[in-house]
């Protein structure tokens, strides 16, 4: 969990902005949950899904530098 805990840190300060703008389910507008998934030392995987529909809305990666 510690390992978790720190790469989402590192992912919100950098994309704040960005998911502020499309936090919300485009079906039902509930906030969305954020998942981040460390891929490797470098990379994680960013899974945002509503805890209504029960749909992941996206899932994408990102390099850390
Ligand atoms: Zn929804």
């Amino acid at each position: 969990m510690k390992a978790i805990t720190y790469y989402e840190k590192i992912a919100t300060h950098k994309q704040k902005a960005y998911m502020q703008m499309q936090c919300h389910c485009v079906l039902c507008n509930t906030s969305l949950e954020l998942k981040f998934e460390n891929i490797s030392q470098e990379e994680i995987k960013e899974v945002a899904s509503c805890p209504q529909c029960e749909i992941r809305t996206r899932a994408k990666t990102h390099i850390i530098h």
